[in-house]
């Protein structure tokens, strides 16, 4: 390698452009091997390029020149770093190395004083700026390639506890300073360049000649900036091909109220309905025996669902399927709260697995051996997920037609007597549309039910209801024992004049003033929507409602019509309780 002089190195036509902006600090005696590609400091020129200009105009041409001089694999790499992130979405991405880590380790190799980086770390107010000062003249002034710097973020990402600064300080003793402030910026997900996500995309657009436009489409399918660039870069702007094991983002669903809105905002004639699952959402790909499963926000979450893996090495086609896993034991769907203990695991252990199975119920099909499926209307691509005859693990989305908001409140109804929170009412003509929550997908999910209440106490508000009676502790009627049983406490859903005028209410019918608290008489009865309820030992009813918020005030309704402890049991039974996994078994078919 030949040792070239900083000056021999801006005569590159893109560190031209950006030595305008840029002043490096570099010693007098610092000269350094240049590697045939653009290395960690041209990262940083283009980055502090960027920076130095607020003309978005400006931004944007840097940033474009510095994406043209990189290979494919830099590219991939540098429009990550670009958005401030040491990973694309695939990743786990946490590196897991706090800013007193890195500060230490920056520190540390400063060989400055605790006072020195202190007074220097409150002119920038940036960990990477300060950094790159700190830094100064401190380090070999080396060239690190991209892919060098990638390596040791995935060795501090497995790195654990204390092992994860040596690999950090080994590499920031490499750096130019001012390729180390850059890094300390991407580890810290700090830029403070003025670059969103959509100034890089604008970028890529200019930097291949693609218009913003077909750059933002292959974006929303591979939810990856990176690979997003290197696809524009060659030329690749169709958005309706897949690429299996490359995640590509999720359809998601608007919500409606009624049944009644779903035939005007599809303009359908017909449309399909399919249960919510009230799982976690997953993609798994699967082509010659190799699989992996994806999750919403596009992390790699195969080793979390090992039977799913297993299995679907045995299915015979390559696949791209989207649906939902759900906890599911001797042919019956478990609750999430089971599920969630298989989340967030690195290691499955056999017993877990034994306790928790899974299952993915799969809802839709977006590639089949060679074919991306994306334009295909649902129905056709259901029609081809039905021929595929799969077996447990994977099970399909219950399906039904509708033709008339009557049918849709009877299958919402249907649907919440098993025990589902909602409905997924689908366009069978649409095609998949990745990362948008359009018309095509809809989700009919309605309160459970409302109860009509008493209020018994009542508390002083804080912050902005200071100085008024705000929280309500409401009580149904306990018909075994003829008393009033609390089940929840609530703070929300009156407005500011109704409150007030309550405030004057409850003052006036206190039976006991406790100072934060007050006894009321119970006569002012509420009608509350609740998201669950639970068994609750704080409350002499032995159940409490999650989340309550008040409908409205029942002046209309009397004391002894409120709604009763039994009622309260039956929601209960029929929704949250142990029962509920016999009813949700009969979500999904094989
Ligand atoms: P939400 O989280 O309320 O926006 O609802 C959308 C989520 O519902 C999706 O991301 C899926 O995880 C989940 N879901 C459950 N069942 C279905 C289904 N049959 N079709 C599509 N999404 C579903």
């Amino acid at each position: 390698m030949v040792d070239v002089t900083v000056e021999s190195v801006n005569t590159q036509e893109h560190a031209l452009i950006l030595d305008e902006f840029l002043e490096i600090g570099t010693p007098a005696h610092a000269t350094y091997d240049r590697p045939p590609n653009p290395d960690m400091l041209d990262f940083a020129r283009a980055g502090a390029a960027v920076g130095g200009t607020s003309a978005t105009l400006e931004k944007t041409r840097a940033l474009a020149e510095y994406f043209r001089s990189l290979d494919d694999d830099d590219l991939r790499r540098a429009a990550v770093f670009m958005t401030g992130r040491p990973f694309g979405p695939s990743k786990r991405s946490t590196l897991g190395l706090g800013w007193s880590a890195l500060s230490k380790v920056v520190g540390a190799i400063s060989g400055r004083d605790d006072d020195e980086l202190q007074l220097l770390f409150r002119k920038h107010s940036d960990l990477g700026d300060w950094a790159g000062e700190a830094l100064e003249a401190r380090t070999e002034y080396g060239d690190v390639p991209l892919d060098e710097v990638e390596k040791t973020l995935e060795a501090i990402r497995t790195a654990r506890g204390a092992a994860k600064a040596a690999p950090l300080e080994r590499l920031l003793r490499r750096l130019h300073p001012e390729a180390a402030r850059f890094v300390v910026k991407i580890i810290s997900g700090e830029m403070r360049i003025g670059l969103s996500e959509g100034l890089v995309e604008a970028a890529v657009a200019e930097a291949f000649g693609q218009p913003v436009t077909k750059v933002k489409g292959v974006h929303l399918i591979t939810g990856d900036i990176g690979e997003t660039a290197v696809r524009i870069k060659h030329g690749l702007i169709e958005t309706s091909e897949v690429t299996l094991f490359q995640p590509i983002r999720f359809m998601l669903a608007s919500p409606v109220e009624t049944a009644a809105e779903p035939f005007g905002r599809m303009g359908a004639e017909k449309v399909w309905t399919e249960e919510k699952y009230d799982g976690v959402r997953c993609q798994l790909h699967h082509a010659d025996g190799r699989v992996e499963l994806f999750s919403r926000d596009l992390k790699e979450t195969t080793s979390a669902f090992p039977e799913l893996a297993e299995n679907a090495t045995r299915l015979g086609h390559a696949v791209l399927f989207d649906g939902e896993v759900l906890a599911h034991r001797d042919g019956r769907v478990l609750r999430f709260f089971e599920l969630q203990h298989r989340l967030g695991r690195k290691q499955v252990t056999a017993e877990l697995r034994r306790e928790v199975p899974v299952v993915l119920v799969i809802f839709d099909l977006l590639y089949l051996d060679g074919r991306s499926l994306l334009d295909e209307p649902l129905e056709e691509r259901r029609r081809l997920l039905e021929g595929l005859r799969v077996e447990h693990p994977f099970l399909l989305a219950r399906l039904e037609e509708a033709t008339s908001p009557s049918d849709l409140e009877r299958i919402f109804a249907d649907t919440r007597e098993r025990g589902h929170e909602g409905l997924m009412v689908k366009d069978p003509a649409s095609p998949y549309t990745p990362g948008r929550r359009g018309l095509a997908w809809l989700k009919l999910k309605r309160p459970l039910a409302t109860l009509d209440v008493v209020v018994t106490a009542v508390e002083w508000g804080h912050g902005k209801r200071k100085g008024v009676l705000s929280d309500y502790t409401f009580a149904v009627n306990d018909t075994a024992t003829s008393r009033l049983v609390n089940v929840g406490k609530a703070y929300t859903g009156l407005t500011d004049a109704e409150i007030a005028e309550m405030t004057k209410r409850f003052l006036s019918i206190t039976v006991d003033d406790r100072g934060w608290s007050r006894m009321v008489k119970p006569e002012v009865v509420l009608e509350v929507a609740f998201d669950s309820i639970q068994h609750s030992s704080r409350h002499a009813s032995g159940y409490a409602l999650r989340f309550p918020r008040i409908v409205r005030i029942r002046d209309d309704k009397p004391v002894d019509e409120i709604d009763t402890l039994e009622r309260v049991a039956e929601l209960y039974e029929r929704y949250f309780g142990a029962n509920t996994a016999e009813k949700l078994s009969e979500v999904a078919e094989t």
